[in-house]
Parts: structure tokens; sequence; C-alpha cells
């Protein structure tokens, strides 16, 4: 069976096609700049890789030349091999506490809670419907990246705000990065051949969160309301104290949007270093000494150690201390300097074992009160997977 996963973005199309008897990706690619000026687009497999300017004028552009590419390129033969199409959605509110299949009320809805996400939301409903026009005979799905966190109790989810705002207007943590997190427990996991186990998993690139999963369920997480909420990221500045909005608005004749955009695009890694968003220019700048970007580190390091922390005590412990995304699967140092931090919970790295990226490996010490696991993320065939167990 073959079964592609899609990821659209506000102005790019990333896909993946996967064989599911192998879970081999067949061909994988990326649509960008659409709608905008220089669009262009790269299809890639391990054997060949292809990047092409086009005229990308919306999303439906980009999914004809994909469909149109696949047969060109012998991929498939006809359209009636794609078995599934599995569409990633970053806001399902709270209405979706799992994946679901394609139909007008979902898509519907996705738009509904544009309001939660406005740069993504409005983007998937678009390509979704592109997808359905193509496509009206082929299985799609939905998977929110939301409804992985919608096992988290009220007591989790709620702010201490007046309750008429998330009675009237639904304001709640919504969490994020529940695909990530949903595979890299359940692959821990697999891998023990377990199920009850209190997992922390760190999601750390460049947008971070961080989960406590119990039995494989969400029982708490990071983010918030929005994607802004919780440890340092490359741009975001995590939790904050809201009071400074007003503050730095009448300070500098900002509006909340200007304000609301500083905290989402030009803080973090980036606002304190005043450098780079990247932690590899971090890294590099640490190695030689620039105080900004050590000052950056410790703080992204502080701020995922307070929620570890945090997690361990809710959970009454930590089965599985697993990380993994960019800078979780690739940063050696950044992994030690955390797991030094929670030497007072027995918590120890296997120093040898850490000098690793990108492969899944248990990094801990054999003296260690908790499993420490790098585990890569697959956002692409965790959604392929949901798709093909709905359209079985
Ligand atoms: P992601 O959002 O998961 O793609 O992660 C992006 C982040 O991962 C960026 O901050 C990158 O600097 C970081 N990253 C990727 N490769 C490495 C590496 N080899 N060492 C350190 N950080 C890395």
């Amino acid at each position: 069976m073959k079964i592609m996963s899609i990821n659209a973005g506000s102005s790019s199309l990333k896909f993946s096609l996967f064989d599911m008897d192998t879970n081999d990706v067949l061909v994988s690619g990326l649509f960008e700049r659409i709608g905008i000026e220089g669009s262009c687009y790269t299809i890639k497999n391990s054997e060949f890789k292809i990047k092409q300017e086009a005229v990308l004028n919306n999303h439906a552009d980009a999914v004809k030349i994909l469909l149109d590419k696949l047969i060109e390129l012998k991929i498939i033969n006809s359209l009636e091999e794609l078995d599934g199409i599995g569409h990633r959605v970053v806001h399902g509110g709270d209405k979706y506490t799992d994946s679901v299949v394609v139909s007008d009320q979902v898509v519907e809805d996705i738009i509904r809670f544009s309001d939660y996400a406005p740069l993504h939301n409005p983007a998937h409903a678009v390509c979704i419907k592109a997808f359905r026009e193509v496509l009206p005979n082929t299985p799609m799905t939905v998977v929110f990246d939301t409804a992985f966190h919608q096992t988290m109790e009220k007591d989790r989810f709620l702010y201490p705000v007046p309750y008429e705002w998330y009675e009237n207007y639904q304001v709640r943590k919504y969490g994020a990065h529940g695909t990530s997190h949903r595979y890299v427990s359940k692959k821990v996991s697999e891998v023990l051949v377990k199920d009850d186990l209190r997992i922390i998993v760190c999601h750390l690139g460049n947008g971070s969160s961080i989960t406590a999963v119990k039995d494989g369920k969400c029982v708490d997480t990071s983010m918030g309301f929005t994607p802004l909420a919780g440890v340092v990221m490359g741009t975001r500045s995590g939790d904050i104290d809201v009071s400074l909005v007003p503050y730095v608005m009448e300070k500098e004749g900002k509006s909340v949007g200007e304000i609301m955009d500083a905290l989402n695009k030009k803080s973090g890694f980036l606002g304190v270093s005043k450098l780079s968003s990247d932690s590899r220019d971090i890294e590099d700048a640490i190695k030689e000494g620039n105080e900004q970007a050590i000052l950056a580190q410790k703080m992204f390091v502080n701020s995922v150690v307070k929620y570890i922390s945090q997690y361990y005590v809710e959970m009454g412990g930590c089965d599985v201390l697993a990380f993994t995304a960019g800078i979780g699967e690739n940063s050696i140092s950044t992994r030690a300097e955390i797991v030094e931090q929670l030497a007072c919970l027995g918590i120890k790295l296997d120093v040898e074992a850490n000098n690793v990226r990108g492969e899944l490996t248990c990094i801990s010490s054999k003296d260690s009160n908790s499993l420490v696991y790098l585990v890569p993320t697959n956002e692409e065939l965790m959604i392929a997977m949901d798709t093909l167990a709905l359209i079985k």
C-alpha cells in the first residue's frame, strides 16, 4: 500500500510517500514560496534529486505539479495507486482527540479553529480542498497535532484566570508537537516492550516542547494556548510574565501585534544571543567564548530542566527520558548539559553512548535511575500509519 503524508504551511507543502509494507519512503519533497515570488520545488529519493522553479500561485498549483511528477517520474503508474493521503493539521481545538477521516465537517472545523493557529489552519484547509478536488475518491485523513494532548486533566490544561474565559472562548492549554510526542513515546514502549511507563519526551528543535506521558497518554505538556509557551526556543520566548507586554508597548510605543511578533520571532536563542536562532551557530559562538551565546544556552537548558523536574514529580518518577527533534537528536553537548543538571534525581548519561546523532540509542549509564534515550522522531510516518489504520 502507498500512503502520502502531507504537511502544508502558509507558503509551503511538504510531502512523503510511504510504502506501508516496509515503511520506506519512496519519494519526498517540498514546494516552497507558494503564492510569493521565486516559487520552486524539490523532489527526491535515494536515487535522484530534482530542484526546479515553478509558478505556484496557490496550493492547488503545487498539488497538481506534485501528482503529475509522481507519474512522470514513474514513482506510480496512475493516481489510483495512492491508497490514502494523511494531512497534518496543527489545531483541532478541543473537539478532536484522535486522527479522523476527512469530511466536509472536518474541513469546516479546521477553518473554525483558525483563530488558534492563524498561520497554519487556513493553509491546511486550502490544501485538503485542493487534494479532494483532484482525488475525490482517494481516502484522506487528518492527523491533529493537538489531539495527543487532549487526555490532559482539567487541573493541568486550565489557566488560573476568570473561568468564563474558558467557558466563553475555550481559553486553555492545547499543546503542540503531539504527533512527534506520540511517535516517540510509542517507539520507547515498543523498544522496551512495556506499556505502563512514565516517559518525559523532550522535543527540542527550532520549536521545543516537553511532554509527560504516562501509560501512553499525555498528562501534561509545556506548550500552552499557543506554541509560544513553555521552554526557550529558536525565536520564541517560552514562558514569560505577561505584564511585560503592556510595559514594553508603552515604553516603545508599539502595538500588541508588534510585541507578539517580537515574542514569536525575535526572542529565544535569537533574542538573547543577538546572533542566531540556530543552535549550531550558538554552539559555535560558545566555543569562541561569546557571552551572549553562553547566556542563551544556559537559559534554554534551565528551562528544559525546569519542565523535566516538574513532570518527574507530577508523574511520581520517570522511567524514560527521551530526546528528539533537531537539537535533541543532534546536539551531544546540549543533552549532556541537561542531564548533568538532573544528577540529584539520579539520572546519568553514559558519555560514550551519548556521542551519537540521529540514531535510536540508549544513552544512560548503567546506574542511572531513569533510562535516557535518543529517539529520532518521524511525524510523517506517524501520519501515514494513522491513515493506514483509519482507511483499513
Ligand atoms: P527542527 O526544528 O527539529 O528541524 O530542529 C532545528 C534545530 O536543530 C536548529 O536549532 C538546529 O540548529 C538544530 N540542529 C540540527 N542539527 C544539529 C547539530 N548537528 N548539532 C546541533 N544542533 C543541530
